[in-house]
């Protein structure tokens, strides 16, 4: 039997506020030197303490919305969520369940250099909680993180392959970073992704059980997980046993996972709403000022650069790697109004050279100005510059600026497009060579790229060979 999974995604984000969600502390974890420094009573969750909702917050979730081109909820509310943790001791979280900010629309992403479409279910706010460490036979908490700000996403479940999953996580990593709501690092937490997952016979509409696999906390964990995963589930189902409904946890050294919570101890969460907080109502003003801190995303640009500039899905991929090397293209475009030629000499000369040794060079460390580069292809176009002497000039301005007319000119790169003394060569050759034309015009084709070396050894091969082919052929007929 074929089988197909289905799968879907919850996603805590970091958000990259100054001040945590409810109070004034830090939400800078990273910087923290040691645990409990950017703590107080609210996100110590002492007795009575009131949380106040930090703007920034909201500001930011709902910039997240309209990046998405999702739909944004003027008005939304704060649930809360009961449960008892060593590292949440006030024993409850305050999210959104019933009316989260922001309804779904979907992300797009490019699996296979085809563009798609993954349906987001919605998002909600909410706050984190502390860290346990375990060490020597004691367990120890860390406030830093409790109370910092989270955005979970949570999506359809329209994923069915691995690649698909990976490449919308990496979308929606770029999106976060684009946009400034979160810097969305896996490794450092600011990023934690939970699978849902079962499968179904291929075709099929019916849904067996599923599983939720917790904090798979890299992209290349998450597709090992999901290929166990769907391994381990088809085995169960191929044997006529049932898929236990359980959260299970990934170990990404041993390969496996391993169950933590079956659905008959799942908990009963208590939802109600949150006594201490007002519901969300924006108004128009506010809802404008985050519409008007939108960019433009890199997916945006990448689409873009396929249909404006007629580019390969690999091209527009690495120029749209960083904002820095995207906007030099278009700069470079709009000097030469060449923009696949632009194109290439960035991907396959400039960031080279770049690479070359092995350093890590930025554009903004260039020697030369934009309108050097611009120059040079212009050269090219207007046939004064050979495409492999193109070369040679850009890396010599790359090695040590300075104009690239000037370098051409000091190294006899130009070549002449003076007509009248072109066709005097052509003349001369014609004139000198009369045995090889008649060869020729008795139909040996062949001798005829024995004129046009003969054309470039006249003017020491720095005149434009394509003007000497051109004539050559008018002239012999
Ligand atoms: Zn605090
Ligand atoms: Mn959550």
């Amino acid at each position: 039997m074929e089988y197909e999974k289905v799968i879907g995604l919850e996603i805590h984000m970091r958000i990259k506020s100054q001040t945590k969600m409810f109070c004034s502390c830090k939400n800078a974890l990273e910087l923290a030197s040691e645990p409990n420094v950017n703590v107080c009573p609210v996100c110590m969750w002492f007795p009575g303490m009131l949380p106040v909702l930090n703007k920034e917050v909201v500001r930011l979730g709902l910039l997240w919305g309209m990046l998405m081109g999702c739909e944004v909820n003027k008005h939304s509310r704060f649930d809360r969520k009961s449960y008892f943790y060593p590292d949440s001791p006030i024993s409850f979280q305050i999210t959104q369940l019933y009316e989260p900010i922001v309804w779904a629309w979907s992300v797009k992403a490019l699996v296979d250099g085809k563009e798609r479409d993954f349906a987001i279910h919605h998002m909600h706010l909410e706050n984190d909680a502390g860290k346990l460490s375990h060490a020597g036979g004691k367990t120890l908490c860390d406030f830093n993180r409790a109370g910092s700000p989270l955005m979970e996403i949570v999506t359809d479940p329209v994923f069915h392959e691995k690649e698909e999953v990976m490449e919308f996580l990496k979308e929606l990593q770029k999106m976060m970073r684009a946009g400034w709501v979160s810097d969305a690092d896996m490794e450092k937490g600011q990023m934690r992704c939970d699978v849902n997952m079962s499968i179904r016979p291929k075709g099929s509409s019916e849904l067996f059980n599923r599983t939720e696999h917790k904090n798979v906390n890299s992209f290349s964990a998450i597709g090992r997980c999901i290929d166990a995963e769907f391994k381990r589930q088809k085995k169960i189902v191929d044997s006529w046993w049932e898929v236990d409904q359980e959260t299970r946890g990934w170990n990404d050294d041993t390969g496996m996972s391993k169950s933590q919570r079956s659905k008959e101890d799942a908990m009963d969460y208590r939802y109600f709403p949150e006594p201490d907080l007002l519901p969300l109502d924006l108004d128009e003003d506010f809802i404008q000022s985050c519409r008007d801190s939108m960019v433009e995303l890199p997916i945006q640009k990448r689409i873009r650069y396929l249909s404006e500039y007629k580019l390969q899905d690999d091209d527009a991929r690495i120029l749209t790697k960083d904002k820095e090397l995207s906007e030099y293209f278009e700069k470079l475009v709009e000097l030469t109004s060449d923009a696949k030629k632009s194109c290439s000499y960035i991907t396959t000369i400039l960031l080279a050279l770049m690479n070359e040794k092995g350093w890590t060079i930025s554009i903004s460390d260039l020697k030369f100005d934009i309108s050097e580069f611009a120059q040079v292809i212009k050269l090219v176009n207007a046939d004064e510059l050979s495409s492999t002497n193109s070369k040679q000039v850009i890396e010599e301005l790359y090695n040590n600026g300075w104009k690239a007319d000037i370098i051409i000119d000091e190294n006899n790169l130009r070549q002449k497009n003076d007509l009248g003394a072109l066709e005097a060569i052509v003349d001369e050759v014609i004139a000198e060579f009369t045995s090889q034309v008649e060869d020729y015009k008795w139909g040996n084709e062949n001798i005829f790229w024995f004129f046009v070396g003969q054309c470039m050894k006249k003017s020491r091969g720095q005149w434009n060979p394509k003007v000497f082919n051109q004539m050559l052929k008018k002239k012999l007929g």
